[in-house]
């Protein structure tokens, strides 16, 4: 039996990279995945074939509606191939998983193809290719999530789907109804959008995006619309129903009315729940809680003092960047060091057009917490560099303690937010005023001129281009 200091079970961005720091900390480790590819849900089913088909409906939507505003011409009509759209996404995929097989190999880790499942707290079965048993000293569990349904909803994976199935239609839907207006109806919705599909969005809440800074929603819920998407706020989804190639979802709104929406498609988007089936976690004596979490400490260590928990199957945000800096924590704590997460500074984006992002407190937690804060907002229309490239929708916003300026929480939406958030986040790490980000150079004509603005604006309200 092969014997290790460490084994990983799931190969998901929490479990590779946990794998790979364990490697480089001179821990001989194993890496268990029930999957023939590497990369769980984030390079699989997740974050990148949803930004390859992102990317790939915003370059259609570029030259369909926006190319003719920079004086390009194209003879002829666009037309989208989707079949050619969906293998680029499998493409882009294979290559991604198949640099993680390469880097598996580079740190010396002994992957195990086949599903993880524990014998006692030291050892694993593994059913499937790789079929066998091994030893480890300390295991890592990293099963991830995945789709959560309404208990109601009989999911067909064809008309009916989850957002791993709407990673490879093979029609562009007449018209898309997605239930749960948050990160994935909002992604996926817009891909679809933009490819021709009606597009209606039935969300439980008064607002789109819940979780993130109300301002936030209220911009991108204007962009949706403006895109002829229809929004339904505050509808609760009641059935759903197939008809041959219909579907039939009925929602009850605010009055109390039932509301019925027909379609081709209905994407299910209504959250993710943590997966540990198959795992017999209680032959470890691993605590799974009522919410389906495996339950650990702050140092993520399980009610086993051996076994560790990463990502999506314990509790806070299921982002791939969460779990991969859980997966760090873990491996440097076996190691003996003292490595530390501040989950206030984990950022959320979604990659709409406008993208959107955020770290830190929004308006509404520092309202309820009774702080006193301070707002400096910038609007990207009134850049130089928005204007040069036609993306002016959108703001920065930045909130700051009343006393001592520190700034609180950065929230965003507007071209390339993604890659500015990485500005607040550095900012807030350091623990910086807005007075101090308004006093670095930030260079001109480019976007991260709006964080330097919104800073300006919230040290005494002295905006410069505004
Ligand atoms: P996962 O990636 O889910 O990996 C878990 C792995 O464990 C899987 O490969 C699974 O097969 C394996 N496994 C499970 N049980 C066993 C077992 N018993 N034995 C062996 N193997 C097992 N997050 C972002 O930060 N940015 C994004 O842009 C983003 N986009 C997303 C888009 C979509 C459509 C979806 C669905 C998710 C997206 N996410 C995004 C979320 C992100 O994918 C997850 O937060 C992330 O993948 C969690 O990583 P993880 O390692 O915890 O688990
Ligand atoms: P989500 O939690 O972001 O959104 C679910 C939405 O569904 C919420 O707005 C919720 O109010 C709504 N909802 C719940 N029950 C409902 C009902 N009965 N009727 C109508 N609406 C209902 O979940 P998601 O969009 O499914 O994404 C799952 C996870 O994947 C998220 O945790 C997210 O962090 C992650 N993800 C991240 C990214 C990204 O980082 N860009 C992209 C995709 C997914």
């Amino acid at each position: 039996m092969n014997s290790y200091d460490v084994a990983v079970i799931g190969s998901g961005p929490g479990g590779y990279v946990a794998a790979i720091r364990c490697s480089q900390l001179g821990m001989k480790t194993a890496l268990i995945e029930k999957y023939s590819t590497l990369g769980g849900t984030c390079l699989n089913v997740g974050c990148i074939p949803s930004k390859a088909l992102l990317s790939s409906s915003h370059h259609y939507e570029e030259a369909t509606k926006h190319f003719e505003d920079h004086g390009i011409e194209i003879p002829g009509e666009i037309k989208v191939n989707l079949t050619k759209m969906i293998s680029r996404k499998q493409a882009v995929v294979d290559q991604t998983t198949g640099g993680i097989d390469f880097l598996m190999k580079k740190n010396n880790i002994d992957v195990y193809e086949g599903l993880g499942s524990f014998k006692d707290a030291t050892h694993i079965k593994i059913e499937g290719k790789d079929a066998g048993e091994i030893e480890a000293k300390n295991i890592i569990i990293a099963t991830g999530s995945k789709p959560s349904n309404l208990p109601f909803i009989e999911l067909d994976k064809e008309r009916i789907i989850t957002s791993t199935e709407a990673l490879k239609l093979k029609e562009i839907p007449k018209h898309m109804i997605i239930i749960g207006g948050g990160v994935i109806g909002l992604e996926l919705g817009q891909v679809y959008r933009r490819l021709g599909a009606e597009v209606t969005v039935v969300e439980y809440m008064d607002r789109i995006l819940p979780t993130m800074d109300a301002g936030l929603s209220k911009e991108l819920n204007k962009v949706f619309k403006k895109a002829k998407c229809k929004m339904m706020m505050s509808h609760k989804v009641q059935s759903v129903e197939r008809k041959g190639d219909e579907v039939i979802v009925k929602a009850e709104n605010k009055k109390g009315e039932i509301v019925e929406f027909k379609g081709d498609y209905c994407l299910v988007s209504v959250g993710r729940r943590p997966y540990t089936e198959g795992l017999n976690a209680e032959a470890a004596g691993v605590k799974i809680n009522d919410r389906g979490q495996v339950e650990v400490n702050e140092h993520l260590q399980t009610s086993t003092s051996n076994i560790y928990a990463i990502g999506d199957c314990v509790r806070g945000a299921m982002l791939a960047h969460k779990a991969e800096e859980e997966g760090v924590f873990v491996a440097e704590t076996l190691a003996g060091q003292k490595p530390h997460i501040d989950y206030n500074l984990i950022p959320g984006v979604v990659y709409t057009w406008p993208e959107v992002a955020a770290v830190g407190k929004t308006e509404e937690e520092l309202k309820e917490a009774g702080t006193e804060y301070k707002v400096g907002q910038f609007p990207f229309r009134a850049l130089g560099r928005a204007r040069a490239s036609g993306d002016i929708d959108g703001f920065v916003k930045i909130l700051a303690d009343k006393s001592t300026d520190e700034v609180l929480g950065v929230h965003m939406i507007g071209a390339r937010c993604a890659d500015l958030i990485a500005e607040a986040v550095t900012a807030m790490e350091f623990r910086a005023s807005a007075e101090d980000i308004s006093r670095y150079s930030h260079a001109h004509p480019t976007f991260a001129e709006a964080v330097k603005e919104a800073a300006l604006a919230a040290t005494d309200d002295r905006a410069l281009h505004i």
